[in-house]
């Protein structure tokens, strides 16, 4: 695997795809600078080795050019995060832009416009990335965030720089990550899933089944578990087309010698909202009316002695509606537990989504081992995916 410190970037000019996708608020100032934090590491080792970077990334979702969308308004903010002033180029191909780049010197930085201003990029299209090729000696992708799209910029540019392409410290970081968790892993592996529904789940199960020790099932798909079980339910949330399915992988997983833990008890609610009436039952006995929106004392209990117990964690979603406070209960439990175990040394990797939220929400970003920055394509590498733009630098 190439990385960037297999590089000397001295009088060089890195084409860096950065994952600027940050949060902007209504005058434009970027609410979020976790992401471009999170690349500060690489531009940082191609300055000190006497090269210039040129950045480029996508913003949002824009048909076509709009203004909201332009990256000119984080130009400050990543100057500011690097400790260098940014220059910005208004679009990201063309003969403007090219003769920017060529005057670019050693110790520099240059930020180019969206390239999603371009519809090729999304398309895939080989004459764009050509033209992308054409502002950089040495392509390093290190966007996670779309490491799982086959676009331009992100997968097809690479073949354009065979022998001068990498991965930055934050994508190699991420790869390394998930390798410790699904195949170099010390055992016993707990892999903890959560959110709302089993289907959005289902092939990161199947994956890993084989792989952990460990599967601990909470949050909304717990319900599906315990009806198809033969309990009863009320009115929590239930995939009723996943119950055979539910039936199997917990027998897929008997077979694997794979430890399935469901929740015992819950917290039901008589209503989905903050100031609903509250309750706690056996998770296989709620009552007609209610719903099951967090998981119980017993159950928080009985997962973290899983936790505890292990070397390896992954957790990919929340435990319950932790966006209310009344449900949030099981999931900081159980961050709580996973914080301890790090501190014991356990390696433990939170990624996809809503778990990301909840963890920097809660405070225990910095008590884990590594938080993912890649929602989407963090779920393609638990599903055993191999992900476009990993798989244009490897080849
Ligand atoms: P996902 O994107 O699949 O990881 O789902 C995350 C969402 O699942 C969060 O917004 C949670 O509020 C929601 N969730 C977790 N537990 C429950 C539950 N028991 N009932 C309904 N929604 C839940």
């Amino acid at each position: 695997m190439k990385t960037i410190n297999d590089f000397n970037f001295e009088d060089k000019k890195a084409l860096i795809r950065v994952d600027f996708n940050v949060p902007l608020n209504d005058e434009f100032q970027v609410t979020d600078d976790t992401r471009i934090q999170s690349a500060k590491s690489t531009i940082i080792k191609v300055l000190e080795d006497g090269g210039s970077c040129v950045l480029m990334s996508h913003l949002g979702r824009p048909k076509g050019v709009e203004e909201k969308y332009s990256l000119k308004h984080i130009v400050d903010k990543v100057s500011e995060v690097i400790g260098v002033q940014v220059k910005f180029v208004e679009d990201c191909v063309g003969a403007v832009v090219e003769e920017v780049v060529a005057n670019l010197k050693s110790g520099e930085i240059l930020l180019l416009e969206n390239l999603r201003f371009h519809p090729e990029e999304k398309a895939g299209d080989i004459n764009f990335a050509e033209q992308l090729s054409k502002l950089g000696d040495i392509y390093v992708n290190d966007a996670f965030g779309t490491a799982h799209r086959a676009h331009a910029s992100t997968a097809v540019i690479a073949q354009f720089f065979p022998e001068h392409k990498c991965f930055g410290n934050l994508l190699a970081k991420e790869i390394e990550s998930i390798d410790k968790v699904l195949n170099n892993s010390e055992k016993p592996v707990t892999a903890i899933l959560g959110g709302a529904k089993v289907s959005s789940k289902i092939d990161v199960i199947e994956n890993i089944i084989e792989k952990v020790d460990h599967i601990i099932i909470g949050g909304g798909m717990a319900f599906t578990f315990a009806k198809a079980l033969g309990g009863s339910i009320g009115n929590s949330l239930v995939e009723d087309d996943k119950l055979q399915l539910a039936l199997d992988i917990l027998e897929k997983a008997k077979a694997n010698n794979t430890e399935i833990h469901l929740p015992v008890d819950s917290v039901i609610a008589d209503n989905f909202a903050n100031d609903a009436n509250t309750q706690i039952v056996n998770t296989s006995e709620i009552p007609d009316g209610w719903m099951g929106l967090d998981a119980g004392p017993k159950t928080s209990e009985k997962f973290a002695e899983v936790v505890a117990k292990s070397k390896t964690i992954l957790w990919n979603g929340p435990l319950g509606v932790f966006e209310m406070e009344n449900f949030a209960k099981g999931t900081i439990a159980l961050g709580d537990a996973i914080a301890e175990a790090t501190k014991n040394g356990a390696f433990s990797l939170v990624g996809g989504g809503d778990s990301v939220a909840a963890v920097k929400q809660f405070g225990f970003a910095d008590k884990v081992s590594y938080v993912s920055t890649g929602g989407g394509a963090m779920l393609e590498s638990l599903e055993g995916k191999t992900l476009p733009g990993i798989e244009a630098i490897l080849k």
